[in-house]
């Protein structure tokens, strides 16, 4: 082959690539075209193997020319394998769009279940005026749950609270009050102490407003000068802060092992205002908590000396108060763990 018959091969062999290549949609295509114009049966390795015939002289130019045919094909091959990749990304894309305007997955979250909303409530009023919070076991000794509360074995104030006994000698705590114990035991005789208990304690009760558990707060406060103006104070300002400045707050005398004078607080009737319903019993109250003076009995057994400290406790049911206030109807529906109970306290 002499030099003119190689470029007229080469412009031949640039023609039907270029029409070849147009004709090339996807990459099957692609690939024929590649097999057909740069392997080894293609026009291009033809010229490189008819290279040896050419005469030595003109060897480097149709070196040269033969060299920029496979570049040239190249660059199309590249250049559409890039448009191909593109074409296939830009449909990928269009498939995968999302669409904003779809509604999307919500996600429901929890909310405080009621019984704690109220232990939160009661604790944070608290905290405010300055009384630390205690926790204790719930098996608790008998000692602790019942003699050092004034209550000696075989005494008939026992009935009052019938408690779930372990052994002679441990019981599920009746009330918080063990904690008490545990926190006066702490303090060695030596007051102040300003302490408020929450949390669970068992009985053998059962009906619509009593269960075998419920949750207590009871709060403590020793000192040289806390007064029973002071305990009626704190307890106004409690029954106002859980259930609105209109309730009116009424104290009545009355009686536990602990306390001395002891007192029963209620609250007038949501339901008649204070005029008297089915709901109050027709007294226009409701019973709300129990507290007194701290009996002097139960400073001398937890080692303060009764001469010199003074005190008062109260306790509050939580069941008790989130029953009211929120109107439910059953005391089991704190611990039953019912999903449609518990979603009617879920704010959006
Ligand atoms: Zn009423």
């Amino acid at each position: 082959m002499d030099i003119n018959e190689i470029k007229l091969a080469i412009e031949k062999e640039l023609g039907a690539c270029r029409a070849d290549i147009v004709k090339v949609v996807d990459q099957s295509s692609l690939n024929d075209f590649k097999g057909l114009h740069l392997g080894k049966k293609s026009v291009c390795s033809a010229l490189f193997s008819q290279m040896r015939n050419v005469p030595s002289e003109s060897k480097q130019i149709v070196g040269k020319l033969v060299v920029d045919l496979r570049q040239e094909i190249s660059e199309m091959f590249n250049k559409k394998e890039t448009e191909l990749k593109n074409i296939a990304l830009e449909k990928q894309l269009q498939n995968e769009k999302v669409d904003i305007n779809l509604p999307g997955y919500s996600t429901k979250l929890g909310s405080k279940h009621p019984f704690f909303a109220v232990v939160d409530d009661i604790t944070d009023f608290f905290v405010g005026l300055g009384y630390d919070i205690a926790d204790g076991p719930e098996v608790e000794s008998d000692h602790n749950n019942f003699e050092m509360m004034n209550i000696p074995k075989d005494h008939p104030s026992r009935d009052m609270q019938d408690s779930f006994s372990i052994t002679d000698e441990l019981v599920l705590r009746s009330h918080t009050s063990a904690v008490q114990a545990r926190v006066m035991a702490a303090s060695k005789g030596v007051g102040p102490i300003k302490v408020i208990c929450p949390g669970k304690v068992y009985r053998r009760d059962n009906d619509a407003t009593h269960s075998h558990q419920f949750g207590q707060v009871e709060g403590l406060v020793i000192s040289e000068d806390a007064t029973f103006a002071n305990l009626l104070e704190t307890l106004t300002l409690l029954l106002k802060h859980l259930f609105g400045d209109k309730r009116k707050v009424r104290f009545r005398p009355s009686y536990f092992p602990f306390t001395e004078p002891s007192i029963e607080a209620d609250i007038s009737c949501f339901e008649c205002g204070g005029t008297g319903c089915k709901f109050c019993k027709n007294t226009g109250y409701i019973e709300i908590l129990g507290a007194g003076m701290v009996h002097p009995n139960v400073l001398r057994l937890n080692g303060f000396d009764d001469s010199k400290y003074q005190g008062f406790a109260f306790g509050i049911g939580i069941d008790r108060v989130a029953m009211l206030k929120y109107n439910i109807d059953d005391i089991k529906r704190f611990y039953t763990n019912d999903i449609r109970f518990l979603s009617e306290f879920y704010k959006e």
